[in-house]
């Protein structure tokens, strides 16, 4: 049985233009110690899809659907109900550092704070469980760092303080957002190793335009665009043998692939193409691509893909 099953999950807010809607009909799956990547451009609807698992979306946003975790639908939970869950037993690592840390506070505190809410530790011994979170997190001289304000740390280890605040009440499920974003490739090589260590055993969503970083560390991968989720397959099939024309795109224009952009831009999420989302952009597009909307198309090993192509 899977830890987290959303299913047929809608999310839109209103804009200055108009509705957007930025998670359309997403069904996803996520089974227990596994991790799953969801790769996208740049305003796919990825983010928002997280904060409609955790709840953090602003009250204006319409979400609906279903989010089933261990058998519960969070959409139905009271806001009490969903506080002891985040956090406890759902954790985010947010994405941005250097806003996302609390710069009048030592990083040590900051965890610790975290580990007292959930863990009901006092603030000594929640203290030391922050510098053993540092620790882990392989940040050197632990004790003395987290004595530390953010700004006297690099970007690096801020993002490993993220870490280790986002998995110190020891969380079965984590969403991950973007936690390589604007990190040199040394850096990024570090925390992808870091992230990959500590959350094995654990479920988790990982939220990324960084395909090969999704590739080293998730189990699976499902690429979202335009708020539709158009493929999902192992993270090996999906670098090896994508099926859907945007995937092959994405994978074209990775530094390692030859750095080849696909063609066009993002399409709006408040407007969005008739037919196939992808329509505009696809070199194999045909006339019906243009009219029909193309349904997830189940192919072999749990891998399936959202183009006629695939039929
Ligand atoms: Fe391209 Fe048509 Fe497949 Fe969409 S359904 S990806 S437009 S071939």
């Amino acid at each position: 049985m899977a830890m987290l099953d959303i299913i047929d999950l809608k999310a839109h807010f209103s804009s200055p233009d108009g509705l957007v809607k930025a998670v359309n009909s997403v069904d996803l799956q996520i089974k227990d110690n596994e991790r799953l990547g969801l790769i996208g451009e740049t305003g796919c609807g990825k983010t928002v899809l997280g904060m409609s698992i955790i709840r953090l979306l602003p009250s204006s946003a319409g979400v609906e659907g279903q989010i089933i975790y261990n058998g519960q639908d969070l959409l139905h939970l009271t806001e009490e109900e969903m506080r002891q869950l985040r956090g406890r037993e759902i954790a985010m690592i947010l994405q941005n550092p250097t806003t996302s840390l609390n710069p009048v506070l030592k990083v040590g505190d900051q965890i610790a704070e975290v580990i007292s809410l959930h863990k009901g530790l006092g603030k000594k011994e929640a203290k030391a469980r922050a510098v053993q979170m540092l620790e882990a997190a392989m940040i050197p001289e632990a004790e003395r760092r987290a004595d530390q304000y953010p700004h006297e740390l690099s970007g690096g280890m801020k993002e490993r303080v993220m870490i280790a605040m986002g998995l110190a009440s020891h969380p079965s499920f984590v969403i991950a957002d973007e936690p390589t974003k604007g990190l040199d490739a040394r850096t990024k090589a570090e925390i992808v190793n870091l992230i990959r260590d500590m959350t094995t055993g654990r479920s988790m969503l990982m939220i990324t335009h960084d395909l090969a970083a999704a590739g080293e560390i998730c189990d699976r991968i499902a690429v979202m665009y335009a708020g539709e989720i158009l493929e999902e397959a192992s993270a090996e099939t999906i670098l090896n043998d994508p099926q859907h024309p945007y995937t092959q795109g994405f994978i074209r224009s990775l530094p390692s692939r030859g750095l080849h952009p696909i063609s066009g831009s993002s399409p709006s999420l408040i407007d969005p193409p008739s037919g196939c989302r992808f329509h505009p952009r696809c070199p194999y597009a045909m006339e019906v691509c243009k009219s029909e909307h193309p349904q997830m198309m189940r192919l072999e090993n749990g891998h399936s893909s959202r183009c006629f192509l695939c039929g």
